[in-house]
């Protein structure tokens, strides 16, 4: 990471980067898009490619853009993610920690840096929730 600028008195801290978004599926990705779109600078951090869960999708018939599977989506939103200059993809990572308090979100990557941004977006996807993770639930059978 790069070494952070010295601080003046009063100035705000210095931020990585505007939002860092968390997952790059198709959320993800759009999220980055309107971001730049904006003129906001965004750090994306998916562990996998991008869009990993369209690969599985053989057929597809609700999407604009007259994509027809997946994989074909899937690439075309990598494609236009890697040209889009205001975000920066950070492939093979994932997020461990999330804080955030009045001034800034404080996002902990696997290998132990710390990304600081004015907003982060959480778009890991739906899945499951186990049980074993919610208070008052009970431990999970052996
Ligand atoms: C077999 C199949 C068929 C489908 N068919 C259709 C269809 O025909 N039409 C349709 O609209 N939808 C379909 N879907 C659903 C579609 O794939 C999902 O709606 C879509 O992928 C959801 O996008 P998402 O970005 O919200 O989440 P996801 O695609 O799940 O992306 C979330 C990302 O977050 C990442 N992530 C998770 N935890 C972390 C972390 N700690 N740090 C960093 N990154 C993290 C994951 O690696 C993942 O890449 C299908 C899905 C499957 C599996």
């Amino acid at each position: 990471m790069a070494d952070t600028p010295p601080r003046t008195a009063g100035s705000p801290p210095a931020q990585d980067t505007d939002v860092v978004i968390i997952g790059g599926g198709p959320a993800g990705c759009a999220a980055a898009r309107m971001a730049a779109s904006v003129g906001m600078r965004s750090i994306l951090i998916e562990p996998d490619v991008l869009c990993r869960n369209l690969y599985r999708v053989p057929a597809l018939n609700n999407v604009l853009g007259g994509h027809t599977n997946g994989p074909e989506l899937a690439d075309s939103i990598t494609a236009e993610l890697r040209s889009t200059q205001l975000c920066r993809l950070e492939l093979g990572r994932y997020v461990t920690e999330l804080r955030a308090d009045d001034a800034q979100v404080t996002v902990t990557v696997d290998t132990g840096a710390r990304l600081t941004a004015p907003y982060a977006i959480v778009a890991t996807g739906v899945g499951p929730s186990s049980p074993a993770t919610l208070p008052g639930s009970p431990p999970p059978a052996a």
